[in-house]
């Protein structure tokens, strides 16, 4: 019944311990022991285990349950440990944060965002994902980007399908340890900057360990850069009426990239799902100008943001050239049914609708999407996939060797790590 195993190297005094993220894709946690200092990276959940236990009524019983199964990473890796260091909000990587035990203080990208999304959206939540939020009682802190903090660590915001999220680089005793959490290299939308520049950045010319994330080895789906994904993007603002993209609610990056281009083809952007009403705060900060050409759907049932003006759907589909859509799927179909029943919308002919899949095995499945594509066909909408990455194409790896110049590497959150190894000593020797 327990989680696979645990691999260990050492390097002088400096212990790398993998529990969790080892040969599959999803769990990840990292313990770094150095000298009487420990800190653990990522407190992932390991959906594998999740859906191989669990499944209708049969539901977790608690967190003991969780652990003994293996979908938590064990105590023993968090004990002790002065702190855990959230890479992003996926919850393979971010996991059961009330899980963690008292003393070990919580260090994510951004404690607001981590407020106003998983934090609250689950608060309330009837199943295991009420375990997602601290306690009340932890202590969560912001990690600063680009400084080194009172434990040696340093978190270096990269680009990935989640929002902020950091990559972390351990400077111990006798080695250098990098752990990249999730990564694209190409950012989508100028919301931060491209790792190999942010690893020259930060002054470090090479490490000792690279734990290195490695999701799109051996995955099948065409593969769709950011200028590609812009380009389709514009295409369908060219030639459909309303465009409704649906994103993973903690895509800002994506968020903001369907900002842009729907501003540079004079269409406004509106908001139709609750779950991305946490954007507008992060929008002010990064895109004020944009602010202006976003609206919230007035059918939302929460109290949305002061300086967002709202419209309501009907008037979306009076004039569909005029408008973007960005939703969770559910919402949208939601809507749409809803308007449907009073006798409003009948048809979507002409329109288009965009699903930008969340990475697939990395977080809860929450729509049945056989379901919502019949849904969304009945309207006569166009259904499409697009599927962009959150993490680094396989052929952009040796730009991330090279920028780190690891001497050893451990490939995590993956199932391609005998390729990525082969790789990585076919670079190394070439270097
Ligand atoms: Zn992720």
């Amino acid at each position: 019944m327990s989680r696979s195993r645990v691999l260990e190297r050492e390097y002088g005094k400096v212990k790398v311990k993998v529990y969790g993220g080892l040969g599959e894709i999803g769990g990840n946690c990292i313990v770094i022991e150095d000298r009487d200092r420990k800190i653990v990276f990522d407190n992932g959940i390991r959906f594998s285990a999740l859906r191989k236990f669990y499944g209708g009524r049969i539901e977790p019983l608690g967190l003991s349950e969780l652990r003994a199964i293996g979908v938590l990473p064990p105590l023993d890796a968090l004990q002790g440990a002065s702190a855990v260091y959230i890479s992003h909000l996926h919850l393979d990587h971010v996991g059961l944060l009330s899980s963690i035990p008292p003393g070990v203080s919580i260090k994510v990208p951004s404690a607001r965002v981590l407020e106003s999304t998983l934090a609250s959206w689950y608060k309330r939540s009837g199943s295991w994902l009420a375990y997602v939020p601290p306690e009340y009682t932890a202590k969560v802190e912001d990690v600063e980007p680009m400084k080194e903090d009172e434990n040696g660590v340093t978190a270096m915001p990269v680009s990935h399908s989640c929002f902020p999220a950091c990559s972390f680089l351990y400077r111990g005793s006798d080695a250098t340890v990098f752990y990249s959490g999730d990564f694209r290299l190409e950012p989508l939308a100028g919301v931060c900057g491209q790792l190999d520049e942010v690893v020259r950045g930060s002054g470090v010319d090479k490490v000792d360990v690279a734990l290195l994330e490695g999701t799109n080895f051996g995955a099948e789906h065409a593969l769709m850069t950011a200028s590609m994904f812009r380009e389709c993007l514009s295409l369908l603002f060219r030639d459909y009426e309303l465009i409704s993209v649906s994103i993973d609610p903690l895509d800002l990056e994506a968020f903001t990239a369907i900002l842009d281009l729907s501003s540079l083809m004079d269409r406004s952007l509106v908001i139709g799902s609750e779950r991305l009403l946490w954007a507008v705060e992060e929008l002010e900060r990064l895109r004020p100008e944009a602010l202006d050409r976003v609206y919230a759907l007035e059918e939302l049932e929460v109290p949305t943001p002061l300086l967002l003006k709202s419209v309501g759907l009907e008037e979306v589909l009076k004039g569909p050239q005029g408008y973007a859509l960005v939703v969770e799927p559910v919402g949208l179909l939601q809507r749409l049914r809803v308007l449907k029943m009073w006798g409003g919308v009948q048809d979507l002919a002409g329109s288009a609708v965009v699903l930008m899949d969340p990475e697939p095995r990395e977080s809860v499945k929450e729509v049945e999407e056989g379901a919502l594509r019949v849904w969304l066909r009945s309207f006569g909408a166009q259904v499409l996939r697009l599927r962009l990455s959150g993490h680094y194409l396989p052929h952009q790896f040796r730009r991330i060797v090279e920028a780190l110049r690891p001497r050893d590497l451990i490939p995590i959150h993956t199932e391609g790590a005998d390729v990525m190894n082969k790789l990585f000593n076919r670079i190394v020797t070439s270097m």
